[in-house]
């Protein structure tokens, strides 16, 4: 399930050195509104400082840059993050991201996750903890049930479709992958998210909206919820690599909003926070769109899309998705406004 020339490719893009933050502490921890409980609060997130996922030994996949934040830390300096977010978080509600897979033993190794769960586990009635497939095993849920709290693993399926994991994602897993791992989750009582990733390179938007809605489909009756993750331009990442030559661009707010109201209607709770969105490397529109992002993540803490909709009924949207279609027919997706701006920015001033 690997596109070995695609995997080179992008490990070439990627730097050796590794971060060097302060390794006794979190890369960064926030607080933001997610509905892990069935309604929108207020919810801790932590970064974790570790060596970083499994798969960037090998490479990465297309989108994904957090391998900029990992270093080299000791099991002692995982020790003392735990302790920095136990002495300083705030809310009931947690999620826990690491640049990787929190149950990775490679990464977080055993001892540190029995920390984790003692130190941590009394304080919160809710966590959210990120994986790849492969380390949902036996063992790695039957810890998480015994912390007594009901938990969320959160899987990055970006697609349901194999040829898109492989040729365009570049993740090193599959579809099947995906399936057996949630359910073993399920089956331990664990609730999943599933993270699917809007528009990744080598697609069109037209073909990017149709692969969102029907991953949709296909893991309806096994995730609690989709998060769906509009592509935004990280460092060093094969999708930066196209940007910069103006061969990919971010998806449009529009074609968000259309995934976000029609994914809602298949079935689980469908969510979108768009990280960079309205910027330049992120979703965006050709005129940024304040109100529209504003009611895309309303309508995600909500789920309900009623404002939205009637937001994008008062828009004249005919060009735009004629636009789409003629995208959709022309074999290389061009970044035509970016090409003009960098010409325009070469032209000498007279
Ligand atoms: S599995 Fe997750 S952390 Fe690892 S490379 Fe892919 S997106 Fe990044």
């Amino acid at each position: 399930m690997v596109n070995k020339e695609l995997a080179l490719f992008v490990r070439s893009l990627m730097p050796e050195g590794k971060g060097r933050g302060d390794p006794d502490r979190p890369v960064s921890m926030w607080n933001e509104l997610d509905r892990l409980r069935g309604y929108p609060e207020k919810t801790t997130v932590v970064i974790f400082r570790t060596r970083g996922c499994s798969w960037y030994k090998f490479s990465s996949c297309s989108m994904c840059g957090y391998f900029n934040d990992t270093q080299d830390v000791t099991e002692e300096n995982l020790y003392h993050q735990i302790d920095h977010v136990a002495s300083t978080m705030n809310s009931d509600v947690l999620k826990v991201f690491t640049s990787g897979s929190f149950l990775d033993p490679m990464e977080i190794p055993d001892g540190v996750r029995s920390y984790f769960y003692e130190r941590i586990g009394q304080k919160i009635s809710k966590l959210l903890v990120e994986s790849r497939t492969e380390y949902i095993r036996p063992e790695r849920l039957e810890e998480l049930r015994k912390i007594g709290i009901p938990v969320r693993i959160a899987i990055g399926l970006e697609s349901a479709n194999d040829y898109i994991i492989e040729n365009s994602i570049n993740k090193g897993s599959s579809f099947k992958k995906y399936m057996d791992a949630a359910s073993a989750a399920r089956k331990y009582g664990m609730e999943v998210r599933t993270y699917l990733l809007f528009k990744p390179p080598f697609i069109s938007e037209k073909a990017a909206i149709a692969d969102v809605l029907d991953s949709i489909r296909k893991v309806r009756d096994v995730t609690t919820d989709v998060s769906i993750n509009p592509t935004n331009i990280q460092k060093n990442t094969l999708v930066e690599y196209l940007w910069k030559n103006g061969l990919y661009r971010p998806p449009r707010l529009y074609s968000l909003a259309k995934v976000l109201i029609e994914g809602m209607k298949i079935g689980p709770e469908v969510i979108s926070y768009p990280t960079g969105g309205n910027k330049d490397r992120g979703v965006h529109n050709d005129t940024f769109d304040d109100r529209l992002l504003d009611l895309i993540v309303k309508s995600s803490l909500n789920q309900d899309v009623a404002e939205l909709e009637q937001y994008m009924e008062s828009l004249d949207l005919s060009e735009f998705w004629s636009m789409i279609e003629e995208e959709d027919r022309s074999m290389v997706q061009v970044d035509f406004e970016r090409m003009i701006k960098q010409a325009l920015s070469a032209v000498p001033e007279i």
